[in-house]
């Protein structure tokens, strides 16, 4: 498996493979690449015939206050991980790489963007919408997974393909989680002992409320007030936004239909956690 550093090697790349007829799948990732990330790449190496995986954290992103710096690297056991599921090449470029004298071109999907994790932390998808155009810029790709975890991310993604008719497919892989109901997340490794115990309780709001809509229960207010009851029980962990959307726009609705997004964002300790369902 090669490793590729710039963006002319990415570009090489992928000319040659559909000079040849191959398809191409990209799996962009921010390394530290747990079972979720690996699902990603079984996903992409089914159904493409070359499979590149980036791992680049991304610095705009990252809020001034946030953890960038600290965001846990593992190159080297993310190369194998990516090898053992089928990763053809790993695309891993410096900052300045992709960010020439820091960057002046940006992309802005407007209305989403500022929505549910969007709101709360300013930039955040400005930052995912710009690196992600440099990849499909670059590779091409036929299709590029991601994972419904971040599934605000899909939204802004989806759009973005839309309006800069990129003639990439977005495909959304389901959330794994731990035998708990917590979420994978490189993020995870941030827990302590007693936070680690306490960062279910997203998953088990989200439960209670997929319970719920499984009875017929669809008005925004009940299901919210669902969610909200379970958090009230773990006041150690503070919710950041509950959420009930269209996953197309992310504009809040009056009940849940197909197509719904229910999601959460909450502190456990300092650590941010995410996790959602869409009703069906
Ligand atoms: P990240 O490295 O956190 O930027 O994530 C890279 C990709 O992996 C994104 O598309 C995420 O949605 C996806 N991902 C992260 N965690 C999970 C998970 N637990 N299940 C499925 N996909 C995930």
């Amino acid at each position: 498996m090669e490793i590729l550093r710039t963006v002319e090697e990415l570009r090489e790349w992928s000319r040659a493979n559909r000079k040849l007829g191959r398809s191409i799948g990209l799996v962009p990732t921010m390394g530290a690449l747990h079972a979720g990330h690996a699902s990603l790449i079984r996903a992409a190496a089914a159904s493409c015939e070359q499979v590149a995986v980036s791992i680049f954290v991304n610095p705009t992103q990252f809020g001034p206050n946030e953890d960038f710096a600290r965001y846990p690297r593992t190159f080297e056991a993310d190369c194998a991980l990516a090898q053992a599921e089928g990763a053809h090449v790993i695309f891993a470029p410096s900052v300045d790489e992709l960010y020439p004298d820091g960057g002046t071109t940006f992309v802005e999907v407007e209305g989403l963007s500022e929505r549910l994790d969007g709101k709360s932390r300013p930039g955040h998808f400005r930052g995912v919408a710009s690196v992600v155009a440099k990849l499909f810029i670059a590779a091409e790709p036929d299709r590029a997974f991601f994972g419904q975890k971040d599934a605000a991310q899909v939204a802004v993604l989806r759009r973005m393909v839309l309006d800069l008719r990129f003639g990439t497919e977005i495909v959304v892989c389901p959330i794994v989680r731990e035998v708990d109901g917590l979420a994978l997340s490189s993020r995870n490794v941030y827990l302590s002992a007693t936070e680690r115990a306490q960062a279910p309780t997203l998953n088990r709001a989200i439960r209670r409320v997929e319970s719920f809509v499984g009875q017929g229960g669809r008005s925004a207010i009940a299901l919210l007030e669902a969610a909200r009851e379970v958090f009230d029980a773990e006041p150690s962990v503070r919710v950041d936004y509950i959420e009930l959307v269209d996953w197309a726009t992310l504009q809040p609705v009056e009940s849940a239909s197909p197509g719904t997004l229910f999601a959460v964002a909450a502190y456990v300790g300092a650590t941010r956690l995410i996790d959602n369902t869409i009703f069906n």
